[in-house]
């Protein structure tokens, strides 16, 4: 915050400062309902994932038509009980008249419940005329049927299997979440060195993502050589057997350079397939990481 402050922040920051304010002046303040009603995906997948007997925000018109203004006193004989206020629009987020019927821009956020409920407050009828209530409803009470709310239905159990091994694999992924990863870069320019000695030299970059919130310490070794040396630029730790210890902070990505060095008599071809193990000191995560170590010509 300092930084960012004092302006001596990268110049990113300040780029997704000026991006995420200017998205979010321009939604919120400027395109407001008309966000949801062309860019939200929910309308389109609520309107695909419902049947007969879901229950959404509904005008029950069976009560409310034929409409009319109504003053004091008025008899309610042969008319209905929607008034015209229009409090129902007026509050409505996305602008709509749910007196339409269902409509897509519709959130369901039921605002014009309430506002529809103290009117018909004021007016002296019964509340509801907006309402939670399914298409299924309205046929019954044609029929001179009683209400009834299906819970329990093929749709409702099947979506409830949907999410619940959907949720079941996300928790199942976060658990088992590898908390290490490594990735290796073998130097392309030179392919390798070829040392005073005669010994073969290649150099990599090794990348080490801690992904836990503990600082951790990790092994490197070498599998596919023989006679090998490993040098790792700026680390001098290492383990009882000579193996460099490289030590990462808690959600960081540490870049490490490290040279492998083996006699020329050692390579059997120009190429040879190793794998770098990097290995948590207490031995938690291990992650082997194939990759070759090249040669001259025989
Ligand atoms: S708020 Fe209720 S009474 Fe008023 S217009 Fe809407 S549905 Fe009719
Ligand atoms: S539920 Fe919300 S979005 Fe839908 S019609 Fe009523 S006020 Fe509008």
């Amino acid at each position: 915050l300092h930084q960012l402050l004092a302006f001596d922040a990268p110049l990113t920051t300040y780029f997704w400062i000026l991006i995420l304010t200017a998205t979010t002046y321009l939604l919120g303040g400027i395109a407001r309902e008309q966000v949801c009603i062309y860019m939200c995906p929910w309308p389109r997948i609520q309107g695909v994932m419902m049947d007969e007997d879901t229950l959404s925000v509904m005008y029950r018109y069976d009560r409310g038509e034929p409409r009319a203004p109504h003053k004091k006193g008025d008899t309610w004989d042969g008319r209905g009980d929607c008034v015209q206020c229009r409090q129902c629009v007026v509050v409505c987020p996305t602008g709509i008249d749910i007196r339409d019927g269902m409509q897509l821009e519709c959130i369901q956020c039921s605002l014009c419940i309430d506002a529809c409920d103290e009117v018909m407050e004021k007016v002296g009828r019964p509340k509801g005329l907006i309402a939670y209530d399914s298409l299924a409803n309205f046929e019954r009470r044609a029929q001179g049927k009683p209400e009834k709310i299906q819970i329990i239905r093929p749709r409702s159990l099947l979506y409830t299997m949907i999410m619940i091994i959907v949720g079941g694999a996300i928790l199942w992924g976060l658990m088992h979440r590898d908390n290490l990863e490594v990735n290796i870069l073998r130097d392309r320019n030179p392919l390798f060195v070829q040392l005073s000695s005669g010994d073969i030299r290649n150099g990599y970059t090794v990348k080490i993502l801690n992904k836990t919130h503990q600082i951790r310490k990790f092994t490197l070794s070498v599998s596919g050589l023989k006679n090998y040396r490993m040098q790792v630029e700026g680390i001098q730790e290492s383990t009882p057997d000579g193996l460099p210890i490289i030590k990462v902070d808690r959600d960081r990505l540490r870049s490490v350079k490290v040279y492998l060095t083996v006699p020329r008599s050692e390579l059997s071809s120009r190429s040879v397939d190793i794998t770098i193990t990097a290995k948590d000191l207490d031995g938690t995560s291990v992650s082997d990481n194939e990759t070759t170590f090249k040669g001259p010509a025989k």
